[in-house]
């Protein structure tokens, strides 16, 4: 090669590179611009008018991503049978497939792709995810490509694939890790077993909730709900019983309550109910609501039966202090004095007790 020839590849790969790194730098554009890019990038790089970013599946040519001509009606999603593209070669090959002048070629002038398509020129590369065949990254043309494909048309393939390649784990990678974190926060504020709020949970919402009435001076219940001799209903019918009489009684508070109410398990056997912005008749009202659709459970001879302490709040307009979960537990503590008088005066009744946040030292 003269020493002319030289400087012209080098300059022209330094722009394919220079182009690429523009593409894939391009992150707050999206995957989906960056891949329209690196093949908008690719058909002028070869002069070609297809170019697709497809996948495979079992014997099908799915298309992922595509530029073409107005004239050639391709779409994401379109699928062929892999034997009839040239891809079909291409995902047999470890390395890129650069084929041209096809109509004149010994072999692929017979290929059933050059039949359906009539495709001339065609530059593609196998993509593959850890060792696993995705799809196919590929550029073609029904004209036949002018020179014959170079080193560095070679080596641009290649690099496009590579940061595909590299973006789709990537990607892969940064779903599961989602999906993984999705599941842990589910996990750290669920209870497992009634599919409610846990503890922890419960902190949060009642924190945003209380937030929200303390900026506007309303007022709110808090209420811990306690299966009466539940001991005896695990002595009696067994553990595993047990646990789905604490599962429906969660789905019969759950559904009892209004879209702005929720219930969480403080543990065992016990459930706190918060009520906000409601005055001390409604709460009532959701508390037998709440009693009757627990009675209705049918897992026992005996109906089951809750006692309720609940603790009523008046807001003003200031703010929570800082260690929320403080307050939080002494409210809970005062509740479950309430819950205790039920408990010693009968059960299966409501013991509540009214106050104000300024009861609080803050
Ligand atoms: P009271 O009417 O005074 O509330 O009596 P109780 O028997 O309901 O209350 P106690 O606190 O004596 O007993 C609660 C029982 O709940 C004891 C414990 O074994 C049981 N328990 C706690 N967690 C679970 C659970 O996850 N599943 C089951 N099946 N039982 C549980
Ligand atoms: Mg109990
Ligand atoms: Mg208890």
């Amino acid at each position: 090669m003269s020493t002319t020839c030289l400087n012209q590849a080098n300059t022209s790969s330094e722009q394919v590179i220079r182009r690429l790194y523009q593409v894939t730098n391009a992150h707050n554009e999206g995957f989906e611009a960056q891949i329209l890019a690196l093949l908008q990038m690719g058909l002028e790089r070869f002069n070609l008018d297809i170019a697709i970013l497809s996948k495979i599946q079992g014997n099908d040519y799915v298309v992922q991503y595509c530029v073409t001509p107005e004239a050639v009606e391709l779409k994401a999603g379109d699928r062929f049978t892999l034997d009839t593209t040239y891809c079909g070669i291409t995902c047999e090959a470890q390395a890129p497939v650069a084929l041209e002048y096809i109509g004149e070629h010994d072999m692929y002038a017979r290929h059933p792709a050059y039949k359906a398509f009539g495709l001339e020129s065609y530059i593609g590369m196998p993509i593959r995810l850890n060792g696993e065949l995705y799809g196919t990254l590929n550029f073609s043309s029904p004209a036949p490509y002018p020179r014959h494909f170079q080193e560095i048309d070679i080596d641009a393939v290649q690099l496009m694939a590579s940061w595909i390649e590299v973006e789709l784990i990537r990607r892969q990678q940064e779903e599961q890790l989602n999906k993984l974190n999705q599941k842990l926060k589910r996990l750290a504020n669920y209870d497992s077993l009634t599919e409610i709020p846990n503890r922890r949970g419960m902190y949060k919402k009642l924190k945003k909730s209380m937030n929200l009435l303390s900026r506007t001076g309303g007022e709110g219940t808090l209420a811990i709900v306690d299966i009466d001799h539940f001991k005896k209903l695990n002595d009696t019918y067994g553990h595993q019983l047990g646990d789905k009489a604490l599962v429906e009684t969660a789905k019969q508070i759950s559904n009892s309550l209004r879209d702005y109410d929720f219930v969480a398990r403080l543990g065992g056997e016990e459930f706190l109910i918060w009520l906000p912005n409601s005055n001390l008749n409604g709460c009532a009202k959701v508390f037998s609501r709440v009693m009757k659709a627990i009675g209705s459970i049918e897992l026992t001879e005996d109906p089951i039966t809750v006692s309720i302490g609940a603790y009523y709040l008046g807001f003003n307009e200031s703010s929570l202090p800082s260690d929320f979960e403080m307050l939080a537990d002494k409210m809970i503590a005062i509740a479950d004095k309430a819950l205790y008088e039920a408990k010693e005066t009968g059960r299966n009744k409501v013991v509540t007790r009214s106050g104000s946040i300024e009861d609080f030292s803050l």
